[in-house]
Protein backbone atom coordinates (compact mmCIF):
# COMPACT_ATOMS: atom_id res chain seq x y z
CA UNK A 1 0.00 0.00 0.00
CA UNK A 2 1.28 3.48 -1.01
CA UNK A 3 0.87 6.15 1.69
CA UNK A 4 -0.32 8.96 0.02
CA UNK A 5 1.80 11.95 0.83
CA UNK A 6 -0.10 15.64 1.28
CA UNK A 7 1.30 18.32 -0.94
CA UNK A 8 1.41 20.97 2.25
CA UNK A 9 3.94 23.24 1.32
CA UNK A 10 3.55 23.94 -2.87
CA UNK A 11 6.75 24.57 -4.32
CA UNK A 12 9.40 26.36 -2.60
CA UNK A 13 8.92 30.51 -2.53
CA UNK A 14 11.24 32.44 -3.89
CA UNK A 15 12.97 33.63 -0.77
CA UNK A 16 15.38 36.92 -0.15
CA UNK A 17 18.57 36.48 0.45
CA UNK A 18 20.15 34.75 3.72
CA UNK A 19 16.62 33.84 4.96
CA UNK A 20 15.98 30.16 6.04
CA UNK A 21 12.86 28.83 5.62
CA UNK A 22 12.33 25.22 7.41
CA UNK A 23 8.56 24.02 6.56
CA UNK A 24 7.80 21.53 8.61
CA UNK A 25 10.65 21.71 11.39
CA UNK A 26 8.22 20.07 13.76
CA UNK A 27 5.88 17.43 13.42
CA UNK A 28 2.03 17.56 14.66
CA UNK A 29 3.18 16.17 18.42
CA UNK A 30 5.89 18.52 18.64
CA UNK A 31 3.55 21.75 17.76
CA UNK A 32 1.27 19.85 20.09
CA UNK A 33 3.43 20.21 22.96
CA UNK A 34 4.41 23.61 22.05
CA UNK A 35 0.78 25.11 22.17
CA UNK A 36 0.62 23.33 25.37
CA UNK A 37 3.57 25.29 26.52
CA UNK A 38 1.96 28.54 25.01
CA UNK A 39 -1.05 28.30 27.07
CA UNK A 40 1.36 27.45 30.20
CA UNK A 41 3.01 30.83 29.79
CA UNK A 42 -0.28 33.03 29.01
CA UNK A 43 -1.77 31.22 31.82
CA UNK A 44 1.45 32.89 34.14
CA UNK A 45 1.69 36.33 31.64
CA UNK A 46 -1.25 37.05 29.72
CA UNK A 47 -1.32 38.06 26.50
CA UNK A 48 -1.90 41.76 25.86
CA UNK A 49 -2.18 44.00 23.13
CA UNK A 50 0.92 46.69 24.24
CA UNK A 51 0.42 50.38 23.28
CA UNK A 52 3.37 51.73 21.08
CA UNK A 53 5.16 55.34 21.74
CA UNK A 54 2.58 57.17 19.01
CA UNK A 55 -0.68 56.39 20.88
CA UNK A 56 -1.47 53.12 19.15
CA UNK A 57 -1.30 49.51 20.21
CA UNK A 58 -0.09 46.26 18.55
CA UNK A 59 -2.05 44.38 16.18
CA UNK A 60 -1.04 41.31 17.35
CA UNK A 61 -1.78 40.60 21.35
CA UNK A 62 1.67 39.75 22.75
CA UNK A 63 3.30 37.92 25.95
CA UNK A 64 7.58 36.64 26.71
CA UNK A 65 8.81 33.71 28.30
CA UNK A 66 12.57 33.06 29.00
CA UNK A 67 15.15 35.99 31.18
CA UNK A 68 13.85 38.84 29.27
CA UNK A 69 10.53 39.84 27.86
CA UNK A 70 10.47 42.54 24.58
CA UNK A 71 8.02 45.81 25.67
CA UNK A 72 6.67 48.47 24.44
CA UNK A 73 4.45 51.27 25.95
CA UNK A 74 4.81 55.10 25.58
CA UNK A 75 8.56 55.30 26.28
CA UNK A 76 9.10 53.16 23.53
CA UNK A 77 10.52 49.47 23.03
CA UNK A 78 12.60 47.71 24.81
CA UNK A 79 13.70 44.77 27.15
CA UNK A 80 12.74 44.01 30.38
CA UNK A 81 13.03 40.98 32.89
CA UNK A 82 10.11 41.67 34.77
CA UNK A 83 6.70 41.82 33.32
CA UNK A 84 5.20 44.92 33.54
CA UNK A 85 2.23 44.28 33.66
CA UNK A 86 2.49 41.88 36.73
CA UNK A 87 5.86 42.89 38.19
CA UNK A 88 6.63 38.90 38.03
CA UNK A 89 9.60 37.21 36.32
CA UNK A 90 8.84 35.95 33.07
CA UNK A 91 8.01 32.45 32.94
CA UNK A 92 10.83 29.99 32.23
CA UNK A 93 11.24 28.38 28.52
CA UNK A 94 8.73 25.50 29.01
CA UNK A 95 10.97 22.37 27.80
CA UNK A 96 8.84 21.82 24.23
CA UNK A 97 10.45 25.38 23.93
CA UNK A 98 13.89 24.43 24.54
CA UNK A 99 13.73 21.01 22.54
CA UNK A 100 11.95 22.76 19.90
CA UNK A 101 14.46 25.69 19.64
CA UNK A 102 17.37 23.55 20.32
CA UNK A 103 16.68 20.67 16.91
CA UNK A 104 15.71 23.89 14.90
CA UNK A 105 19.26 25.42 15.71
CA UNK A 106 21.12 22.13 15.57
CA UNK A 107 20.28 22.42 11.98
CA UNK A 108 21.43 25.96 10.78
CA UNK A 109 24.73 28.38 10.77
CA UNK A 110 24.17 28.45 14.72
CA UNK A 111 24.05 25.37 16.48
CA UNK A 112 24.69 27.01 19.77
CA UNK A 113 22.07 29.99 19.74
CA UNK A 114 21.39 29.93 23.17
CA UNK A 115 18.03 32.25 23.17
CA UNK A 116 17.44 34.25 26.35
CA UNK A 117 13.78 35.45 25.28
CA UNK A 118 10.81 34.20 23.46
CA UNK A 119 8.13 36.56 22.49
CA UNK A 120 4.86 35.04 21.59
CA UNK A 121 2.91 36.99 19.21
CA UNK A 122 -0.87 35.82 18.85
CA UNK A 123 -2.80 36.57 15.74
CA UNK A 124 -5.96 36.35 15.56
CA UNK A 125 -7.50 36.45 12.19
CA UNK A 126 -7.65 40.23 10.95
CA UNK A 127 -4.12 40.74 12.75
CA UNK A 128 -1.17 41.53 11.17
CA UNK A 129 2.34 43.44 11.71
CA UNK A 130 3.49 46.20 9.99
CA UNK A 131 7.35 46.19 8.08
CA UNK A 132 10.07 46.15 11.22
CA UNK A 133 13.39 45.17 11.76
CA UNK A 134 14.43 43.63 14.91
CA UNK A 135 16.80 45.81 16.72
CA UNK A 136 16.27 46.42 20.01
CA UNK A 137 18.90 43.32 20.75
CA UNK A 138 22.40 43.50 21.91
CA UNK A 139 24.38 41.48 19.55
CA UNK A 140 23.16 41.37 16.02
CA UNK A 141 25.44 38.73 15.22
CA UNK A 142 22.55 36.43 16.70
CA UNK A 143 19.96 35.64 14.83
CA UNK A 144 16.19 35.38 15.34
CA UNK A 145 14.76 32.07 14.80
CA UNK A 146 10.67 32.20 14.40
CA UNK A 147 8.31 29.09 14.69
CA UNK A 148 4.35 28.84 13.97
CA UNK A 149 1.79 27.50 15.33
CA UNK A 150 -1.77 27.69 14.29
CA UNK A 151 -3.46 29.31 11.13
CA UNK A 152 -1.70 29.75 8.04
CA UNK A 153 -0.02 33.09 7.03
CA UNK A 154 1.85 35.72 4.43
CA UNK A 155 4.99 36.35 5.77
CA UNK A 156 6.35 39.11 4.07
CA UNK A 157 10.42 39.95 3.88
CA UNK A 158 11.94 43.34 2.28
CA UNK A 159 15.22 44.72 1.84
CA UNK A 160 16.82 47.13 4.58
CA UNK A 161 15.12 49.76 3.96
CA UNK A 162 11.33 49.91 4.61
CA UNK A 163 10.39 51.21 1.20
CA UNK A 164 12.17 48.31 -0.24
CA UNK A 165 10.54 45.87 -2.37
CA UNK A 166 8.90 42.86 -0.07
CA UNK A 167 8.32 38.95 -1.23
CA UNK A 168 5.29 37.17 0.55
CA UNK A 169 5.28 33.75 0.93
CA UNK A 170 2.56 31.71 3.32
CA UNK A 171 4.20 30.08 6.21
CA UNK A 172 2.41 27.35 8.53
CA UNK A 173 1.74 25.38 11.49
CA UNK A 174 5.19 23.89 12.11
CA UNK A 175 7.43 25.35 10.07
CA UNK A 176 10.59 27.88 10.82
CA UNK A 177 12.18 30.52 9.56
CA UNK A 178 15.34 32.19 10.51
CA UNK A 179 17.00 35.59 9.85
CA UNK A 180 20.26 35.80 10.88
CA UNK A 181 23.50 37.14 9.22
CA UNK A 182 23.29 38.39 6.22
CA UNK A 183 19.43 38.76 6.69
CA UNK A 184 19.59 39.45 10.41
CA UNK A 185 18.18 43.07 10.03
CA UNK A 186 15.63 43.21 6.54
CA UNK A 187 12.12 44.35 6.99
CA UNK A 188 9.81 41.93 7.38
CA UNK A 189 6.33 42.05 8.61
CA UNK A 190 2.69 39.68 8.82
CA UNK A 191 0.34 40.39 6.06
CA UNK A 192 -2.37 38.10 6.27
CA UNK A 193 -3.78 35.57 8.56
CA UNK A 194 -5.47 32.47 7.06
CA UNK A 195 -8.78 32.38 9.39
CA UNK A 196 -9.50 27.90 10.12
CA UNK A 197 -6.48 26.44 8.54
CA UNK A 198 -5.13 25.63 12.20
CA UNK A 199 -4.48 22.45 12.35
CA UNK A 200 -4.27 22.31 16.36
CA UNK A 201 -7.07 21.77 18.49
CA UNK A 202 -7.71 24.83 20.61
CA UNK A 203 -5.79 26.96 18.77
CA UNK A 204 -7.70 29.65 16.65
CA UNK A 205 -5.60 31.87 14.88
CA UNK A 206 -1.42 31.96 14.33
CA UNK A 207 0.85 31.95 17.50
CA UNK A 208 4.60 32.90 16.49
CA UNK A 209 7.42 32.12 19.16
CA UNK A 210 9.93 33.91 18.16
CA UNK A 211 13.51 33.38 19.76
CA UNK A 212 16.24 36.03 20.89
CA UNK A 213 19.50 36.53 22.47
CA UNK A 214 18.45 39.85 23.98
CA UNK A 215 20.68 40.65 26.57
FE1 LIG B 1 10.27 40.86 13.91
Amino acid sequence: MHQTTLALTGPAPDLPEGVIFRPNALAANEQQELAEGVFAVTAAAPLARLRTKGGGATSAAMTNCGQAGWWSDAKGYRYVTANPATGQSWPLFPESFLRAVRKIAADSPWPDFAPDACLINFYEPGAKMGLHQDRDEKDFAQPIITICLGDDADFLVGGFARTDKTKAFVIHSGDALMMGGASRMLFHGVRKIYAGTSPLPGVNGRFSLTFRRAL
